[in-house]
């Protein structure tokens, strides 16, 4: 008894999908659950464009239910609550990022790590708890269990806080997961995006030395002078990789496409770190020998709990740490994914969804 995406539930809403494996998106009609006692309903005002919604859009990962409303960099203002919902009320400012369902049981559940729950239900293109497919926040609106709001702390705008629903606490959780959060560390980022400048950041506000690896020379400057970057070099530069050799203690590589993880482990120091949060179509190739010379290790991290993810937009406010974006309307997104896949944003997109998305007839 599949019903159409308009039927399905009482409340109409309205987004742009993707419908096949072009990952180009249009307008698309669909509706909403009414407010259930534990849900807090918002109207979407600012969607930041997260590399993960390129891959789904394109169904690299294999697994994209079309139609696709992607979207889990939400921020939004509550408009109703359910009658049990105890930590929000109406005008609150909140946001939505990877996951909207757990089964709150299992021992990443009942430890704050919902987000390693094998039952977690991402925010879209997954299947909630009643059957029915999840819609992002390329969309008017969201109604979401309390459990999985986080509150946007009063300081943060709104605009620049989405990117940290996902691109923030993606590399703020291993940071201090991976004992990378210490003062004087020397800590590598690979790949100068959403995620990579936020790692900049928070590497900073933890107070290490920051040299990123990048593929794009134009990124230098901006790296060196504005995102507090300590040095900089391109990733085929044989002389500057050798001459940064064994001097970092851990690596963030959150490079989406696939890349040689050799030249990198030769970076780290004895005992370093080299931490996977990107999250490419394609398996890596894993030399053996740079691993064992030097007792690395290398790890991967997704996204983080709601409980640290709350943690984190509190830091993030606290040290003034602020995404650096560029805005632009809904029916710009097709070409923001193309510029996405190319490298071209300093360094992410986020949708004006209240001022900017009007329904189509
Ligand atoms: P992004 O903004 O597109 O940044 C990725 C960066 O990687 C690019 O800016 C580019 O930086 C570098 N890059 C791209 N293609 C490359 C290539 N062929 N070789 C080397 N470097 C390349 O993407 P994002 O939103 O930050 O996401 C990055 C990855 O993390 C994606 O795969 C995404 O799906 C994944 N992700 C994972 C999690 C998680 O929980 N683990 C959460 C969110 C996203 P330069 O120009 O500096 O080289
Ligand atoms: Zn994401
Ligand atoms: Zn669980």
């Amino acid at each position: 008894m599949s019903r159409l995406p308009e039927e399905e539930h009482p409340n109409k809403a309205f987004g742009w999908a993707a419908r096949g494996t072009s990952g180009v998106l249009s307008p698309f009609k669909f509706s909403r659950r009414a407010a259930g006692e534990k849900d807090v309903a918002f109207k979407v005002l600012y969607c930041g464009i997260c590399h993960t919604d390129l891959h789904n859009a394109k169904n690299e990962w294999g697994k994209t239910l079309y139609p696709l409303v992607p979207g889990h960099e939400i921020v939004g203002e509550v408009t109703e609550v359910g009658s049990k919902v105890e930590k929000f009320k109406v005008g609150d400012k909140v946001g939505v990022g990877c996951m909207v369902g757990s089964c709150h049981s299992c021992d990443s559940c009942t430890n704050n790590l919902e987000n390693y729950c094998s039952k977690l239900i991402a925010t879209y293109g997954g299947k909630y708890y009643d059957g029915t497919v999840t819609y992002g926040g390329f969309s008017d609106s969201m109604v979401v269990d309390e459990h999985f709001i986080i509150r946007i702390p009063h300081n943060l705008p709104l605009d620049a806080a989405a990117p940290l629903l996902c691109a923030g606490i993606t590399v703020y959780s291993p940071l201090r997961f991976y004992g990378l959060d210490k003062p004087d560390l020397h800590i590598g980022v690979v790949g100068l995006g959403g995620l990579g400048h936020l790692a900049v950041k928070f590497a900073k506000a933890m107070g290490a030395k920051i040299t990123v690896i990048s593929t794009s020379i134009n990124k230098k400057k901006a790296a060196l002078e504005n995102l507090g970057a300590d040095s900089f070099f391109v990733s085929r530069d044989q002389d500057q990789l050798q001459a940064a050799s064994g001097t970092l203690d851990g690596i963030i590589d959150t490079v989406s496409a696939q890349h040689p993880l050799l030249p990198l482990l030769g970076l780290l120091k004895t005992h370093g770190k080299l931490v996977l949060v990107g999250a490419p179509e394609k398996p890596l190739e894993l030399p053996a020998f740079p691993l064992l010379q030097g007792r690395k290790i290398i790890g991967g991290s997704l996204i983080g709990g709601i409980r640290e993810t709350q943690e984190m937009i509190d830091y993030a406010a606290k040290q003034s740490i602020k995404p650096e974006i560029e805005i632009i309307p809904i029916d710009y997104v097709n070409t923001a994914m193309e510029r996405l896949l190319k490298a071209d944003v300093k360094y992410r997109f986020v949708i004006d969804i209240g001022n900017m998305l009007k329904p189509t007839s």
